[in-house]
């Protein structure tokens, strides 16, 4: 069974679009089927890898090194459809490998021009993943843009198409509007039949609509959209703003029968919803008793979605550990400025506005760095839990060489490249280490976590897959003088080449790690390193 479902957006972005498609995979995925997400985004970028993530929020990395839209993240926290770069599609992309073909004389003497060529791309990419498993049984597309832009247009005439070949049962759209509340209260549906006028005249009647809304539509409003846009009433669904967390989105839609009016349409049996670990999820989240402050000390505080992956972990672990977790965004340069971090970071503040854990995400870049340094030195020294990811370890490392060391221009040399004491380095300008290049580890790697270590008590086991996405690394120049002044090498790479891992010794929780764990933690089963940071934070909390 192939089954196609194209989710488009109109008004206007930002009402969802990734959250809506998770979660209808995760409700037909809960009825036993197998589910593929594919993200067709309309920039001219071939990667996300390049932009800045005040322009596009994070990265977000599969197994296979693909740096793509993090809306990949949304689905991998709401389904088990397998990602990889196949799931991303761009329409940088698809021009690059249709101008090499035509570079290569493969269009023998044609003019090549966006339809059928960069359709037939873009078509041939999906029907890709669709394959990709004989098992598949429901491919769900997401568009990005708005239905009107100029971008997506190449993308919804792929989507016209498909729907076309595929035959109304086998192939569906559904359609993610806005309902603005005007003053006085008053839901306006004006918009709604606009967008889905813009969608007819691409050719695409929508089958489902889901709409945004403050509140529930009530039956009248949901009967005036249908008669307008041609759809069934009861194929118009809300998406109204939950006060409680977006995982409550699926059942917000079951609730509505959004996963059986898609299977109807598509002609698709399905045995009975099993929405058991969603139910027991949302149990979690309204028995959490009390709260945990955590700092996340970063330089792209402004933008959620910068490390939307790291704050979705940090919510999983606390619904794990019981406990709500309160976001404090701090700006590393704020850091960097003062000589008290007290004032900023609280350890003599009453426990209301005190830390309870100090997290630093990934970055790139020098603006900011010595503001981190001081907020590991901070909760090193005053025994506050401390979780370093990627940037956040090497930060610790520098953290140790100035401070413990004693040598003050210790520095990774993506900051300081006359340093005399780079302790974190590029490979290359390491003696002892060959044929890894200068280029960026990317993806799916294997970490062996040390006996007695945080590390192997989290995970439980010490063969420990993470995905990677950095070019520098902890120098094994100063591996021995690192571990005999007290820094605890934690995990490996296989080989031993690499330090993947450390952990400061007489402290509660303070570890920090080369890759990146917050790209596999779900609402369902929390990061293991994420639950014990958050866990030694309630712990810390109920201590003082
Ligand atoms: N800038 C650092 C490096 O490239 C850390 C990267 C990261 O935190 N993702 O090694």
């Amino acid at each position: 069974m192939n089954k196609f479902i194209f989710i488009s957006g109109g008004v206007c972005s930002s009402l969802g679009k990734g959250v809506a498609a998770s979660s209808l995979g995760a409700l037909l995925e809960s009825r036993g089927l197998n589910v593929r997400m594919v993200k067709c985004d309309p920039y001219i970028n071939v990667d996300a890898g390049t932009m800045s993530p005040y322009q596009h929020g994070e990265v977000y990395v599969t197994d296979d090194g693909a740096e793509t839209d993090l809306d990949l993240g949304n689905y991998a926290r709401f389904t088990g459809s397998p990602l990889s770069r196949a799931n991303s599609v761009t329409t940088g992309q698809v021009y690059e490998s249709v101008i090499r073909k035509e570079r290569e004389g493969r269009f023998l003497g044609r003019c090549v021009q966006v339809i059928p060529h960069i359709t037939d791309e873009i078509k041939s990419r999906i029907l890709a993943v669709a394959r990709e498993d004989p098992d598949n049984d429901v491919v769900i597309v997401e568009i990005g843009g708005t239905v009107g832009d100029i971008e997506s247009i190449p993308f919804l005439e792929a989507a016209r198409q498909l729907i076309h070949e595929s035959g109304k049962a086998n192939a569906i759209s559904v359609h993610l509007t806005l309902i603005p509340e005007v003053a006085g209260g008053e839901l306006k549906t004006k918009p709604t039949q606009h967008s889905v006028k813009a969608m007819q005249e691409m050719g695409i009647q929508p089958d489902v609509l889901i709409c945004r809304a403050p509140v529930m539509l009530d039956e009248p409003t949901r009967r005036k959209i249908a008669l307008f846009t041609n759809v069934e009433s009861e194929a118009v669904f809300t998406s109204y703003d939950v006060d409680t967390t977006i995982y409550e989105i699926p059942i917000v839609f079951f609730d509505q029968k959004l996963d059986q009016v898609v299977l109807k349409k598509m002609g698709v049996e399905s045995r009975h919803a099993k929405l058991a670990p969603w139910y027991s999820m949302m149990d979690r989240f309204a028995g959490r008793k009390g709260k945990v402050r955590i700092g996340i000390v970063g330089k792209y505080m402004e933008l959620h979605d910068a490390y939307k992956s790291v704050y979705e972990a940090l919510f999983h672990a606390g619904l794990e550990c019981g406990v709500a977790v309160e976001l404090v965004k701090i700006d590393s340069t704020r850091l960097e400025e003062t000589d008290n971090p007290d004032s900023i970071l609280g350890a003599s503040s009453a426990a209301e506005a005190r830390l309870d854990g100090i997290l630093v995400p990934g970055g790139f870049g020098q603006r900011g760095i010595n503001g981190m340094v001081k907020a590991s030195a901070w909760a090193r020294t005053n025994k506050v839990p401390y979780f370093g990811i990627c940037l956040g370890m090497q930060i610790m490392v520098i953290d140790w060489g100035r401070h413990v060391l004693g040598w003050e221009d210790a520095d990774s040399t993506e900051f300081d490249q006359d340093s005399k004491h780079p302790v974190i380095s590029l490979l290359e300008e390491q003696v002892d280490v060959k044929n890894y290049g200068g280029t960026m580890r990317l993806g799916k790697s294997e970490t062996v976590a040390e006996p007695g270590t945080h590390i192997l008590a989290a995970y439980k086991e010490k063969n420990i897959w993470e995905r990677h996405r950095h070019r520098y690394e902890f120098s094994n120049k100063y591996r021995k003088e690192m571990t005999e002044s007290g820094l605890k090498t934690a995990a490996f790479t296989p080989d031993g080449s690499l330090v993947e891992c450390v952990e400061w010794p007489d402290h509660p929780w303070g570890l920090g790690v080369q890759f990146h764990p917050e790209f596999k933690s779900k609402p369902t089963a929390a990061s293991p390193l994420f639950r014990d940071f958050i866990a030694a934070a309630r712990d810390a909390r109920s201590c003082n």
